[in-house]
């Protein structure tokens, strides 16, 4: 595993990227962050700023209604906007020059990109949709519509609340648990009903288990709670948060 990014400015616009995703020649990707004198960042004006760091017209960001699901819209040849109105939680295309964002305040932003075939997806993946493995649901269907390989996806696992701050109770647990034999490795108990997870660690397992190679997840280790000047972060500012876009696109 790899823990490597780099701090980006594109005029004035802040952002950080992963070298590994960089080494693939046919995409680009951002992970945008705070942007420290803009105020709160609402989906429009993540938009706009990912057309700036893209350098692409606004209608060209796609998004989708983010409702904590499992489901995954995979964009048809003239997809160029928003898919749908039903909530769908992943998005995959190989269409050139749309690029697919997902916003997340403490959730897991999750890249997969296919190089043999040139597909890519982004992911948006809170507890709900960990526990109900959207990444592995995302990876299948790239295989089942675009015949992409495990072995040949490489991922990107952006800023999340880390296990550090995100404590939970027996109803986050409980469904972990059942779901994960793994859990234990990646929880902490504090008492009787508080524990520590680890998102990142746990869709970190769930693309190892579905095929992808070690070497080609990378890991952007930092806390979304703990670096306030970096990061919005749902459970440090509550319902007014801000919220930050991870976007990959084919070029
Ligand atoms: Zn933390």
């Amino acid at each position: 595993m790899k823990q490597n990014y780099v701090i980006n400015d594109t005029n004035g616009a802040k952002w950080l990227s992963i070298p590994e995703l960089d080494k693939i020649d046919f995409i680009r990707h951002s992970f945008i962050i705070k942007q420290r004198d803009s105020g709160i960042e609402t989906n429009g004006a993540l938009k706009e700023i990912a057309a700036k760091i893209l350098n692409l017209e606004k209608g060209q960001v796609a998004t989708i209604n983010q409702t904590h699901s499992d489901a995954v819209f995979v964009h048809n040849a003239e997809s160029r906007a928003s898919g749908a109105d039903e909530g769908f939680d992943a998005h995959i295309t190989n269409n050139i020059g749309i690029a697919l964002g997902v916003v997340t305040a403490d959730c897991v932003p999750v890249i997969i990109v296919d190089k043999a075939k040139r597909v890519v997806a982004a992911v948006h993946a809170g507890w709900r949709g960990t526990a109900k493995r959207i990444v592995q649901k995302t990876i299948k269907d790239m295989a089942d519509y675009f015949g992409s390989k495990p072995e040949n996806m490489v991922a990107g696992i952006g800023p999340a609340i880390g296990q550090c701050c995100y404590e939970v109770d027996d109803k986050v647990i409980g469904p972990m648990k059942k779901e994960f034999g793994y859990l234990e490795r990646f929880s902490i108990k504090k008492n009787e009903n508080k524990w520590h997870i680890d998102l990142q660690l746990i869709n970190r397992e769930q693309l190892i288990e579905t095929g992808l190679k070690l070497d080609n997840i990378n890991l952007i280790s930092l806390c979304t709670s703990c670096y306030p000047d970096m990061f919005y972060s749902y459970r440090r500012d509550g319902t007014g948060a801000g919220r930050m876009m991870a976007v990959v696109m084919i070029k």
